[in-house]
């Protein structure tokens, strides 16, 4: 009988969680490694988006696991985008046929979905607390220290900072999950022949909240609201409890404009007027100046692998910008692929990692694309007249 494979999964985000399912379903030892605390047992969890669009390709891929309908059943559907115009006109703009949605889902609740459905699958541990800190990929070995429980910090200055290792393993697979900063690939970028380019954006984002309004929403519950303003834009998708977040979406330099609460309510009153009662006065000025706007970063590389030993997917593969709402949908679809090449090439390491990143590069590189062009429609197409003329068409 062959011996059983083992496969070390970095990152315990929803990508990796979800990798954990699909590896242990093909008879590997799982054990999966996660920098952060477990979020199961979190009181605050701090991180990006709070809620996310779950699109028809992330459907796929949870369907496959099994996990489809319990995910679905807590989102909400988002039929189509609602245009709020600077003179409070509002505008829908349908995603397709009436029919058609995506759906809004609770980013910490599908993650910690998806970590317990792995911990409940044959040979999966999960290992929380250990930061991943050094790694020789063609032997498959990885050494981890272990993180403080307040330590969220994922970025790449802290590996080097580290000392020595608290824990070291060995592995025939090592999948590479550990998001837009990935130590992963930071290992595949000294390799020869790597490719890889990465692009922030000028703009940065901050999220807002819209309380529910007497225990109702306080807008209209299926679909996604857009403020579009050209150079900026805000964004709200409905949340379970009845509230909203808004994303604002703004280059740096303006964030850094708005330096008092005085300066945040001008700016809100001449260009986002009617959120401003959506949101309240007072948590508008304190959520502001919470928390400081955060980058956006655009990731291509290629190729995804190192012989037949490590593989990088998600975010650590393909960071996008958000506005087209698939980095999250495009990782959960890396594993459905990764899935159908094993199943096709039997298993085989050394066949299936070099297709993979054949098959997945020029797919993913298109997708970090489109979002980029979205960027733009967002925020300013949505507002032209060939944009509007075009739905009417459409509409025909
Ligand atoms: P992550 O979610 O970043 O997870 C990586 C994990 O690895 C983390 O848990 C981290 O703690 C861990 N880690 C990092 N370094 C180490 C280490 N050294 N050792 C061990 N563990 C480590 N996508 C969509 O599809 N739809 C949306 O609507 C959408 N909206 C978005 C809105 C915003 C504002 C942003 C910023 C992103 C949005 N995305 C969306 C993109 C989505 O968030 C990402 O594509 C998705 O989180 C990628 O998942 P991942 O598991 O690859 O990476």
């Amino acid at each position: 009988m062959e011996k059983q494979k083992s496969v070390a999964v970095v990152g315990g985000g929803l990508v990796g969680a979800m990798n954990a399912c699909y590896l242990s379903s093909r008879g590997f030892k799982v054990d999966l490694y996660e920098a952060r605390q477990d979020i199961r047992t979190m009181e605050i969890v701090r991180g990006r988006s709070i809620n996310l669009a779950l699109s028809c390709r992330g459907r796929q891929a949870l369907k496959k696991v099994g996990l489809e309908d319990q995910v679905v059943k807590d989102g909400i559907p988002m039929y189509a985008r609602m245009i709020h115009d600077l003179n409070g006109t509002l505008r829908p703009i349908p995603y397709g046929k009436s029919d058609q949605y995506i759906m809004s889902v609770d980013r910490r609740k599908l993650n910690e979905t998806l970590l317990t459905a792995a911990e409940e699958r044959p040979d999966v541990t999960l290992h929380f607390q250990h930061k991943l800190i050094s790694c020789d990929l063609e032997k498959g070995k990885l050494s981890f220290k272990i993180a403080p429980a307040h330590d969220d910090d994922s970025r790449g200055q802290v590996y080097e900072r580290n000392g020595g290792a608290d824990v070291e393993v060995t592995t025939d697979l090592i999948m590479g999950n550990d998001g837009a900063y990935s130590a992963i690939r930071k290992h595949m970028v000294k390799r020869p022949r790597f490719n890889y380019s990465q692009e922030y954006i000028p703009h940065g984002y901050m999220e807002l909240t819209v309380p529910p309004h007497n225990g109702e929403f306080a807008m209209a519950i299926n679909y996604l609201h857009i403020w579009p303003r050209n150079e900026y834009m805000m964004i709200a998708l409905p949340n379970q409890d009845k509230s909203f977040t808004l994303t604002l979406f703004m280059p740096f330099d303006m964030f850094d404009q708005i330096k008092t609460g005085d300066d945040v309510m001008r700016f809100f009153m001449e260009k986002f007027p009617d959120s401003v009662p959506l949101i309240g006065e007072e948590s508008l000025k304190e959520t502001y100046f919470k928390l400081p706007p955060l980058p956006l970063v655009s990731v291509k590389c290629s190729p995804y692998h190192v012989s037949d030993k490590a593989v990088i997917m998600g975010d650590a593969a393909h960071a996008m910008v958000p506005f087209y709402g698939q980095g999250m949908n495009c990782g959960f679809e890396d594993c459905l692929v990764f899935d159908e090449i094993m199943e096709e090439l039997g298993n085989d390491l050394s066949k299936v990692l070099p297709e993979f990143s054949v098959v997945r590069s020029p797919d993913a590189h298109a997708i970090c694309d489109l979002a980029m062009y979205n960027y733009i429609e967002m925020r300013e197409s949505v507002n032209s007249r060939w944009f509007l003329m075009r739905k009417k068409v459409d509409a025909c």
